[in-house]
């Protein structure tokens, strides 16, 4: 039996007219007063939508605000230089998002300055997928696309007690199917956002406040909220790295790190090289995760044995403020400011 039939057959029967009411009514007074919310300005609520990914909204807040103000629309975004940006990202990490925001806004303003509104038009589009068509078009143009995030999986993991894999790519088209149902596509902006701030604010990962759900007399999972949803984890791999500390009165040696490398546009200190540099003493530890890995990164003092083609350049404290560094870098550096 295909496994989408198998999990219709599996859900319990849900009166969707009054769970969407339910969540609706929920939503008029318990939503939280977040700045991209006091606006219908699309490229307003694009630039906060492709932040949301992956990122929580207390971080986003701060970055969102100061954001609007360097880029207030699509063409001061598009013509800022991408050091600006990615200086204005920092500390946001995924800094593919920063730069397909910049080429969005490249491609915006090319086309007329308005993003299209249409799913098909608004996925054509550098760096928006299925997630991020659904919200823009959703909520700036009011188009009947159902969100699919972690917040609103969770949610509807646990009101079907679904027991599926949601680490399995074809676990979201059965969980899409699912939003699908139940989007009020009359209203589908507050839905979605409804059902976004119920994933964030109540139904919370670890302790569910299911007293206070809207939806709790209608979930079937409730009862044991905990074992939904159903996630298989992989063991992030260990790795380890050296970087090089080399410092030049009060400046240090720093790299950009080129196209085509994690991190690319952003500053580094570089790898340690023992065929161009002498190793010195441990500076430091730091350990970071990255994708899959789970990264040691240890700082060694050195000095050049050759410095033939040198790509970097000395920074001083105050340049290194103002560009736009790696998260784990930005730690060393502070670390660094304080021993050596
Ligand atoms: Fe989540 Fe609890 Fe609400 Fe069910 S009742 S949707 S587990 S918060």
């Amino acid at each position: 039996m295909p496994a989408v039939l198998k999990m219709k057959s599996a859900r319990p029967k849900k009166d969707w007219p009054h769970l969407r009411k339910k969540l609706a009514a929920w939503y008029a007074t318990a939503a939280r007063a977040l700045p991209w919310r006091q606006t219908s300005d699309p490229y307003a609520i694009a630039v906060s939508e492709i932040m949301l990914q992956q990122t929580q909204v207390a971080t986003v807040v701060p970055y969102y605000s100061r954001w609007m103000k360097l880029f207030p629309t699509w063409r001061a975004l598009a013509e800022a230089p991408e050091n600006t940006i990615l200086k204005a990202w920092e500390g946001l990490g995924y800094y593919r998002r920063a730069r397909n925001l910049h080429a969005l806004a490249k491609a915006v303003v090319r086309d007329g300055g308005a993003l299209p509104r249409d799913e098909g038009g608004l996925r054509s589009l550098p760096g928006i997928g299925p997630y991020t068509a659904a919200a823009i078009g959703s909520i700036a143009y009011g188009l009947p696309l159902a969100v699919l995030d972690g917040n609103v999986m969770r949610v509807l993991a646990r009101l079907f007690a679904l027991e599926h894999d949601i680490a399995l790519a074809r676990t979201r088209f059965l969980f899409q199917t699912l939003a699908n149902e139940f989007l009020d596509r009359e209203n589908p902006s507050i839905h979605n956002q409804a059902l976004m701030e119920l994933g964030a604010t109540v139904c919370l990962p670890r302790k569910p406040l299911c007293l206070f759900c809207p939806l709790g007399p209608d979930c079937a999972g409730r009862s044991r909220a905990g074992e939904f949803p159903v996630k298989s984890r992989t063991a992030s791999v260990p790795q380890t790295e050296t970087v090089a500390i080399i410092k030049r009165g009060k400046s240090f040696y720093c790299e950009q790190v080129p196209e085509g490398k994690p991190w690319h546009g952003l500053w580094r200190f570089p790898d340690f090289d023992s065929a161009r540099m002498e190793r010195g003493e441990k500076v430091g530890r730091i350990k970071y995760g990255i994708t899959k890995y789970s990264v040691t990164m240890e700082a060694v003092e050195a000095k050049w044995k050759t410095r033939a083609s040198v790509p970097g350049r000395h920074l001083t404290s105050k340049e290194m403020e103002a560009l736009a560094f790696a998260a784990p870098h930005r730690k060393l550096i502070r670390f660094i400011l304080q021993v050596i």
